[in-house]
């Protein structure tokens, strides 16, 4: 980096962003295997979330390597760098004054806790989709471990790749036995207990 580059205060603070939307910022990280529910259960919380007034943003892992990672691969160094960016921009979200979900595969313990690393504590909420791989491998929704399986996927995650589980999640989700309303309604508690949000809708 650069040793010209200073960092700006801005004017308004990062507390003011959060106030003026009647919020507190959070980051609800899911990570899981492919076919998990993450997208599904991530996409139903802030489907709920929004409902009950509160302002979000949810990014996608096939949506992010459109964009803003489309230069990046399946390599290990690329791996770390899809997540490293992804947290980055989750940071700034949270910065802004969202709740913050996002959703990717994220296999390694390193890579969730470099993540982990860049918010203050009780902000980032590591949520682990914790459905067993048969399961997954059953759904399939996109067809990934069948064509994994096949040979036609290398690297997959679960099948010649390790994905590391995380021992000390916030919040553990096993699709395989709860609902996308039980998952959703486990969110909401958990948020709840913890005051970052409120029963009768915005207020901080
Ligand atoms: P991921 O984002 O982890 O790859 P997806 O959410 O894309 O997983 O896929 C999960 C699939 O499992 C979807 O097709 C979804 O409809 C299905 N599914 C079945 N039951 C559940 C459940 N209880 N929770 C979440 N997804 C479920």
């Amino acid at each position: 980096m650069s040793s010209n580059i200073v960092w700006h205060n801005h004017k308004i603070t990062r507390a003011e962003r959060a106030t003026i939307k009647h919020q507190k910022p959070c980051l609800l990280w899911f990570t899981g295997l492919s076919g998990s529910g993450k997208s599904t259960i991530a996409n139903a919380l802030d489907v709920a979330l929004h409902h009950r007034g509160y302002h979000t943003f949810l990014l996608d892992g096939d949506n992010v390597r459109h964009g803003l990672n489309k230069d990046l691969g399946f390599s290990d160094s690329d791996r770390v760098e899809n997540i490293r960016r992804i947290g980055e921009v989750s940071k700034l979200f949270t910065d802004s004054g969202l709740i913050v979900l996002s959703a990717f595969i994220s296999p390694f313990t390193s890579d969730r806790r470099m993540v982990r690393n860049l918010f203050p504590a009780g902000e980032f909420i590591e949520v682990f989709m914790d459905t067993p791989l048969a399961t997954c491998e059953e759904r399939d929704p996109k067809g990934l471990y069948q064509k994994a399986r096949a040979g036609q996927i290398k690297h997959f995650t679960g099948i010649d790749s390790p994905y590391e589980a995380p021992e000390r999640a916030e919040v553990c989700l096993d699709t395989s036995e709860m609902t996308v309303d039980d998952c959703v309604d486990s969110l909401i508690d958990y948020l709840l207990e913890r005051g970052l949000i409120f029963q009768n809708g915005q207020s901080a």
